[in-house]
């Protein structure tokens, strides 16, 4: 159930329907809009009587909530969801793009490229220090000393870090360093990682799991939200088909599908959604025409010598050549955005 509050509602009467739900032992989740407060409510098994709030001053209307997730949904909040961080936005009018590395793998390896990435304008620079390999025997990241060169990097270059947490006690650690948990497309149904970062203050990046649903990769979006964490960003990136010429299968037509359904700012991986170099540009290019809110895409000085997913990374120049086109797309597409 959702609470719709009246245009001109105060404060107080907000706090007074969000105290009402507390007391009734569920949990109020306020959304300030432009134009009018919705209050989602969560935690109930069964339906709630809504003679309880409709009478409440300030309660314009009691609507009850049909689809299974109820706060990523544009019922309760009609406009786009903006993520910030300082003063760089995911969901906002900027084309958001995030780069770096697959992995750290040295400080002179992410500094280097990290150079390149603020040269070409992006705002948030991506780099796992803890990676979800296949095999246990490959490289597994730096841990806590990739962090530390993340920090670096933010330092020197005021670029914004988007990193993994691959569990509860990562997320303690990315918290520390970092400014965007990714949470990874492996772990997109591992919900006590998701509950852990709906309690944290940072934003949240969600990939979408490899074989997910729209429904499903909602819901876990909705784990996050239900905990408090409102800022949450998600990530199309690929899933598994019959398809042999890809390592996945980008599905674009996410982006709009997401988009009828959620306020939830949505970017595409062009990288691990294709899984080869060639194909990454022209898919980062159909992504930001599909109406994607940003791009995250891997970056290597050294593609050939990469300790993960070299085959997929981008030559600095082509990354280079990549953001000024996308650019352009996003500028046409804008106008039309705005309307
Ligand atoms: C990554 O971003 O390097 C990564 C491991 O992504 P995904 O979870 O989408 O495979
Ligand atoms: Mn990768």
């Amino acid at each position: 159930m959702l609470i719709v509050m009246k245009s001109g509602a105060s404060e107080a009467q907000v706090e007074v329907v969000a105290r009402t739900i507390q007391e009734l032992g569920f949990q109020s989740h306020v959304m300030p809009g432009s134009v009018r407060t919705a209050i989602g409510i969560t935690g109930n098994q069964s339906p709630i009587d809504p003679s309880r709030f409709e009478n409440l001053p300030g309660v314009a209307e009691v609507i009850r909530v049909s689809k299974p997730y109820k706060l990523v949904t544009l019922d309760l909040r009609p406009e786009k969801t903006i993520v910030r961080v300082g003063d760089a936005t995911i969901g906002g009018e900027d084309l958001a793009i995030i780069a770096g590395p697959c992995a750290v793998e040295s400080r002179a390896q992410a500094l280097g490229i990290a150079e390149a990435v603020r040269q070409s304008g992006a705002r948030f620079f991506r780099g796992g220090a803890f990676k979800p390999r296949t095999s246990p025997y490959a490289f597994q990241g730096l841990g806590e000393e990739g962090l530390r060169i993340l920090a670096e990097v933010r330092e020197t270059y005021g670029l914004k870090i988007v990193t993994e947490a691959l569990d509860e006690a990562g997320i303690d650690l990315v918290e520390r360093y970092a400014d965007i948990i990714q949470i990874g497309a492996r772990s997109m149904q591992n919900f006590t990682l998701l509950k852990r970062a709906g309690k944290s203050s940072l934003p949240v990046l969600l990939k979408r799991g490899l074989s997910a649903t729209l429904d499903e990769w909602l819901l876990a979006a909705e784990y996050v939200m239900s905990e408090g964490n409102y800022q949450v960003i998600l990530c199309e990136r690929g899933i598994r088909t019959f398809a042999q010429h890809t390592r996945n299968t980008l599905d674009l037509a996410a982006i709009p599908a997401v988009r009828r359904v959620s306020h939830l700012p949505v970017i595409v991986d062009p990288s691990h959604g294709t899984g080869k170099n060639y194909m990454v540009t022209p898919l980062a290019r159909a992504g930001v025409a599909v109406g994607a809110d940003g791009l995250i895409v891997e970056v290597h000085d050294q593609p050939s010598e990469a300790l993960s997913d070299g085959a997929q990374a981008l030559t600095l120049e082509q990354y280079e050549r990549l953001i000024s086109e996308v650019r352009s797309i996003h500028e046409v597409l804008a106008p039309a955005a705005v309307s």
